[in-house]
């Protein structure tokens, strides 16, 4: 179970991957996508994935 899916790199979603080399779960992706093309004119919700991105990352990969 453990090879090829990942686990949503959002906190507190245990949720599977869209695919094996996607970071998120389809909900989280479609966020994710939204973030990126919004760029800074959601400043708050970007620092707030940011920080969410440091502290996923120091715990696992
Ligand atoms: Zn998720």
């Amino acid at each position: 179970m453990h090879s090829k899916t990942r686990i949503c790199k959002m906190p507190k979603c245990q949720k599977q991957t869209v695919n094996a080399k996607a970071w998120f779960c389809l909900e989280h992706q479609r966020a994710f996508n939204a973030w990126k093309e919004q760029g800074a004119a959601v400043a708050t919700g970007a620092v707030a994935l940011a920080l969410a991105f440091m502290a996923k990352g120091k715990k696992g990969k």
